[in-house]
């Protein structure tokens, strides 16, 4: 299925929103919805780990936050996302994962998505309370071969980062009626059957 939808004579794409703590099941979730409603799945975080394992400058840059569980600082963060979605062509909507975090990327977002006419269409946030997420991204950690997923005082500063610095990108989009909060506990199929739920909203 295509979210690409008529108004008038226009075709417009879908720009979506995954949102949520680390941990809360967005990249799983994406992939899936990626998948179902042919959307191009954007996620910074998997792209600040390709830059860092082909040990780019821009990644090694990066590793220097991500290790930490800090934020890789805006300028960054945009410059690399404006370059991914300026060298994509004939793709049916977008699906954000781990992006926009902060309020200026937001905005830059915004700005961006104007250039050609669009905005945002739909923002849902997933919401796992914080021991379950400690416990899901430590668990994830044995596989993942993600440093950041392994050590607890890391996983809880990215937690706190969130709570201070993105959780006001909800705000952001809820201001224009864009943000939903969506039960992030479950199975992966109760989850996933949540979010399509709110997305078949916007398609009718
Ligand atoms: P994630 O895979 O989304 O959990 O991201 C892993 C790490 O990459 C984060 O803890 C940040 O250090 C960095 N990162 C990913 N996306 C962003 C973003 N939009 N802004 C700043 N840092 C980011």
């Amino acid at each position: 299925m295509s979210l690409l939808y008529l108004c008038g004579s226009k075709i417009f794409m879908i720009q979506f929103i995954l949102f949520g703590p680390p941990g809360s099941g967005k990249g799983t979730q994406a992939a899936k919805l990626a998948e179902k409603y042919d959307l191009y799945h954007i996620s910074t975080g998997d792209l600040f780990r390709s830059e860092t394992a082909n040990k780019t400058t821009l990644g090694l840059k990066a590793l220097e936050y991500m290790s930490q569980g800090q934020l890789v600082p805006d300028e960054i963060t945009i410059g690399m996302l404006k370059n991914k979605i300026s060298n994509l062509s004939e793709v049916s909507g977008f699906i954000y994962d781990g992006f926009p975090r902060t309020n200026p990327q937001a905005e830059a977002l915004d700005c961006l998505l104007q250039e050609s006419n669009q905005a945002i269409d739909l923002l849902l946030s997933l919401e796992v309370p914080e021991d379950e997420i400690v416990k899901r991204i430590l668990n994830r950690g044995k596989t993942s071969g993600r440093p950041d997923d392994n050590d607890e005082a890391i996983i809880r500063k990215r937690i706190q980062v969130y709570l201070d610095e993105t959780s006001i990108v909800f705000e952001h989009y809820a201001k224009l009626g864009k943000s939903r909060h969506i039960n992030g506990i479950g199975t992966i199929e109760e989850i996933f059957e949540r979010l399509c739920f709110e997305l078949d909203q916007i398609c009718k």
